[in-house]
C-alpha cells in the first residue's frame, strides 16, 4: 500500500527547482549584458487578473529579470491597445509580451494575440507558435501545459505508449496539452462539454488531465486505479458547507478556510480521488506554481531566441 503523501506531486517543489535553473541562466545572460524583460498588458481591473499579473511580476524580479506592467482602463479601444502592442513589438529592450486574458468584450482578443511579435509571445498563443507546436517544432509553448510536461518528465512518469485523456479543449490548456502529450508519444483523447459518458472515457486514462473549469467534476468513478491525475482547475470556494463536504477530515484545509474565509480547489475531487490515483496534483501547490515557472522560462527563452543565442 502506497502512502498517500508520496502520491502527491509537489508542483511547488518542482517549480522551485526550475526557478533555480532559470536564476542561473539569468546570471549567465547578465554576463553577456542581457537582462530579460517581460512587459505585461492589463486592461481593466478584474481582481483575479490583477493578482495574476502582480504575482508574475514579483516572480520575474525575484529572479533578476525586469518586469513592466502597462495598466489600461477597460474603456481602452482596440486601436489604442494595438498601438501599445506595436510599440512593445518595436522596443528592443522588451523580450516578452504578455497580454493578460480575459480582455474586455469590446476588444477582439484573437486579433490582439495575432499582433504580438511571435518571437516575444511568451504565452505561446500566436498562431505561428501554435502552428509550430502542432508540427512538433515547439518554440514558445503555452505555460500551463508546458509546466505539466515538465513535471511529468522530472517525476520520471512515463508518457510514451500510455493512454492520456485531456478533459477540456481550450486554446490555452486543453489543445496544447493534448498536442504535447501526442508529441511525447501518448495515445491521446480530448474530451469536452459534448463528450458522452465522460467517465467511461476518462477511466481509460493512464494519465488524466482535468482542465474543464468545473469544480470537483472528476470523482473516483472517473479514474482508473493507479492513474496519474493532473488537476488544472482553479476555483475559490467560500461556502463552508462545500468546504466541509469536500475536505472532511482534512484539518489543514479546514484550518485554512477558517483563517481566510476561502480555499482553492480544482476540477478533481481530491479527497475521494487520492486513494485511487497512482499520482495526483493538489490544488493549490500543483499545476499553478509550474505555470508561473514556465512563464519565467519562456521569458529567458525569448530573450535568447531574439539574440540568436
Ligand atoms: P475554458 O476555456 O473554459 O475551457 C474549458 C473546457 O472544458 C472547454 O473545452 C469545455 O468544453 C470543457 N468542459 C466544460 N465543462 C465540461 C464538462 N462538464 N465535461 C467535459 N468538458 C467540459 O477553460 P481553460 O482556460 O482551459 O481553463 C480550465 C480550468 O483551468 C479553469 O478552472 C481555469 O481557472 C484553470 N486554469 C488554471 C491554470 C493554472 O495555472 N493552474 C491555468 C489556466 C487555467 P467546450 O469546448 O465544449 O465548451
Amino acid at each position: 500500500m502506497i502512502d498517500n503523501r508520496t502520491k502527491i506531486l509537489d508542483g511547488s517543489r518542482i517549480a522551485d527547482e526550475i526557478r533555480e535553473e532559470i536564476s542561473a541562466a539569468v546570471v549567465t545572460l547578465g554576463e553577456r549584458g542581457v537582462i530579460p524583460r517581460l512587459d505585461a498588458v492589463l486592461v481593466g481591473e478584474d481582481p483575479a487578473s490583477m493578482v495574476y499579473v502582480a504575482s508574475k511580476a514579483k516572480s520575474l524580479t525575484a529572479l533578476g529579470m525586469v518586469s513592466e506592467t502597462h495598466n489600461l482602463p477597460d474603456t481602452t479601444r482596440q486601436a489604442e491597445l494595438e498601438a501599445l502592442v506595436d510599440d512593445l513589438n518595436a522596443d528592443p529592450e522588451v523580450d516578452g509580451i504578455l497580454v493578460q486574458l480575459p480582455l474586455p468584450d469590446t476588444i477582439d482578443t484573437a486579433s490582439i494575440l495575432r499582433r504580438v511579435d511571435p518571437a516575444k509571445d511568451v504565452d505561446g498563443f500566436h498562431p505561428e507558435n501554435v502552428g509550430l507546436l502542432q508540427q512538433g517544432r515547439p518554440r514558445l509553448v503555452p505555460c500551463t501545459p508546458a509546466g505539466i510536461i515538465e513535471m511529468l518528465r522530472r517525476e520520471e512518469i512515463e508518457i510514451a505508449g500510455r493512454r492520456a485523456v485531456v478533459v477540456g479543449r481550450s486554446d490555452i490548456v486543453g489543445k496544447p496539452m493534448a498536442m504535447l502529450l501526442l508529441h511525447a508519444h501518448a495515445t491521446v483523447t480530448i474530451c469536452h462539454s459534448r463528450t458522452r459518458d465522460l467517465a467511461d472515457v476518462t477511466r481509460q486514462a493512464d494519465i488524466l488531465v482535468a482542465a474543464a473549469g468545473v469544480q470537483s467534476l472528476i470523482g473516483p468513478e472517473y479514474v482508473a486505479d493507479g492513474a496519474v491525475v493532473i488537476d488544472v482547475g482553479m476555483h475559490r470556494i467560500t461556502d463552508r458547507e462545500t468546504v466541509e463536504r469536500l475536505y472532511r477530515g482534512n484539518e489543514k484545509k479546514i484550518a485554512a478556510f477558517e483563517r481566510r474565509g476561502a480555499v482553492l480547489t480544482g476540477d478533481v475531487d481530491f479527497t475521494r480521488v487520492l486513494p485511487k490515483a497512482g499520482r495526483i496534483t493538489p490544488v493549490p501547490g500543483g499545476v499553478g506554481p509550474l505555470t508561473i515557472a514556465m512563464l519565467m522560462a519562456n521569458t529567458v527563452a525569448a530573450a535568447k531566441l531574439r539574440r540568436g543565442f
